[in-house]
Order: C-alpha cells, then sequence, then structure tokens
C-alpha cells in the first residue's frame, strides 16, 4: 500500500510550528509495512488543498490530510477536500448525533460549519476534541492538534497495510565516504535497501523482506566495517 500526506497550516510554512504530525505518521505508517510516498505541506488555501489532494487521491492507494479542521475562517480543509472529490459541505446528521450523546454539546452550542462534512463522508469521531474527521473515498481528514490527530489515527490504522519489513542497524566508526565500497557490495549481495546516517559514527540502517536476510546482511557489514570501541553487538 502506497500512501501520501498532506499537511496543511500556514504555521507549518512559516516555521512557527514543528510538522511532528508527518513525522509521527510517516513512522506509523512505516510500522506497517505501508510505503509513504509523499509528504507534502501546503498553506490553508481551499484551492491548494482541492488541486493537491484531487491530485494524490487519483495516484496513491491513500491519502492522509491534517489540519485546519475548526471552525474558524482560516480552517478550510473539508472545504478543499469536499472540492478535491466535486462535493460540496453539508450539515451531518451522525457528526451531530455524537457530539450531543458524547460531548454533551447541543447542536446550537457547536460553532458554525463543526457538523459539515463534505456530502456522503464517513464521520471519524473526535475523542480528544470537537472537530470531527472524515473519510472521503480514499482520503482520511484528521485534525491538526497532535493528541486529536494521534487518537484518530489509533481508530484507523487497520486501514493501513502493508508488508512489515525487517530493520538492522550497524554502527561504523569510519567516515561515511570511505564505506561506499562495502555498502554497495551490501547491496549486490543482499536483498536489502541500505541506508546510512551519518553523525559521530555511522548508522547504517539494513531494511528486508525477511529476519534473515537483514541479520545475515547485518552480520556480513558488521564483519567488515571498523567498529566503535567496546561494541561487540551489532548495535
Ligand atoms: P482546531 O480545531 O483546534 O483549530 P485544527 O484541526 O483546525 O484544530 P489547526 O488549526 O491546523 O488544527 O492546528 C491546531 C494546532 O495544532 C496548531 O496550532 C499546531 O499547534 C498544531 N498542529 C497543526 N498541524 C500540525 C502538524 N503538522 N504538526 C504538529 N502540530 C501541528
Ligand atoms: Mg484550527
Amino acid at each position: 500500500m502506497r500512501v501520501a500526506i498532506v499537511t496543511v497550516g500556514d504555521e507549518l510554512l512559516s516555521g512557527d510550528i514543528e510538522n511532528t504530525n508527518a513525522t509521527w505518521l510517516c513512522a506509523r505508517l512505516s510500522d506497517r509495512g505501508v510505503d509513504v510516498g509523499r509528504v507534502t505541506t501546503i498553506p490553508d488555501d481551499v484551492s491548494t488543498i482541492a488541486r493537491v489532494v484531487n491530485e494524490y487521491h487519483a495516484e496513491y492507494d491513500a491519502v492522509i490530510v491534517t489540519g485546519g479542521l475548526g471552525p474558524t475562517h482560516d480552517d478550510v480543509t473539508m472545504e478543499g477536500v469536499a472540492a478535491a472529490f466535486g462535493r460540496s459541505l453539508s450539515e451531518d446528521p451522525t457528526v451531530i448525533e455524537w457530539l450531543e450523546r458524547e460531548g454533551g454539546y447541543s447542536a446550537a452550542d457547536l460553532t458554525d460549519g463543526t457538523t459539515h462534512l463534505p456530502t456522503d463522508a464517513r464521520m471519524i469521531p473526535n475523542e480528544e476534541g470537537v472537530a470531527p474527521g472524515a473519510i472521503v473515498e480514499n482520503t482520511y481528514v484528521l485534525p491538526g492538534v497532535p493528541t486529536e490527530m494521534k487518537a484518530m489515527f489509533d481508530r484507523i490504522e487497520r486501514e493501513f497495510n502493508g508488508v512489515p519489513k525487517h530493520t538492522e542497524i550497524v554502527t561504523a566508526d569510519e567516515p561515511e565516504s570511505a564505506l561506499i565500497d562495502r555498502l554497495v557490495e551490501l547491496r549486490d549481495r543482499f536483498d536489502v535497501t541500505v541506508g546510512s546516517y551519518p553523525g559521530g559514527t555511522v548508522r547504517v540502517k539494513i531494511t528486508a523482506g525477511s529476519r534473515e536476510t537483514a541479520e545475515e546482511a547485518a552480520a556480513w557489514l558488521a564483519d567488515r566495517v571498523q567498529r566503535p570501541e567496546g561494541s561487540d553487538e551489532r548495535q
């Protein structure tokens, strides 16, 4: 399964807020063996949201959009997603019912727009906040507030499935450039993907479809690199 993540918010693009939602979602999806093909950050702008979601929903198995769900004038994500699918926003009776039953709100208390979803969307309840999420075809719309986003993703994560991969880390006490030949040979000998992350020592991340392959490749490399002082484990 291949997924695109779209994080919406002017505050992300100005550098006021760190995009922790994207990193968190990438890690959770990777753990499930789902390939994340794109992370795109865009402003709170209806036509940009509509254009990007329209493109990605055709290209990817699923799209996750976060941010800009609240009822304030600058939160336009639902409008953009609705437009991407050629739908309008309308009051959703399931949202009103859920907010009355679980949230103790009456429809009259809620800011205009809170109960509106794209027509024929499935609501995702917001157990940590108010504004609900929505599923429109293969597009999942989640809040920007990290606690709300995480709780909502927990409810839907079973819909994201791939082939889990196995990872081993080998740490080498050599300059990254000196390792190049051995990393090339590692890739030739084993059916693995290899990432190297320098910073003091070099952490080499070996990923394979089976545990045996990942472990064999890690053992092969560990025998051929300078190990950091005191390390007899591969780590
Ligand atoms: P609300 O209903 O509270 O307005 P919302 O879904 O509209 O929620 P935003 O208005 O986009 O969400 O963002 C609310 C807060 O969530 C921001 O001030 C920011 O602190 C945080 N936030 C938004 N997007 C992200 C992100 N990608 N990573 C980390 N934090 C984020
Ligand atoms: Mg908001």
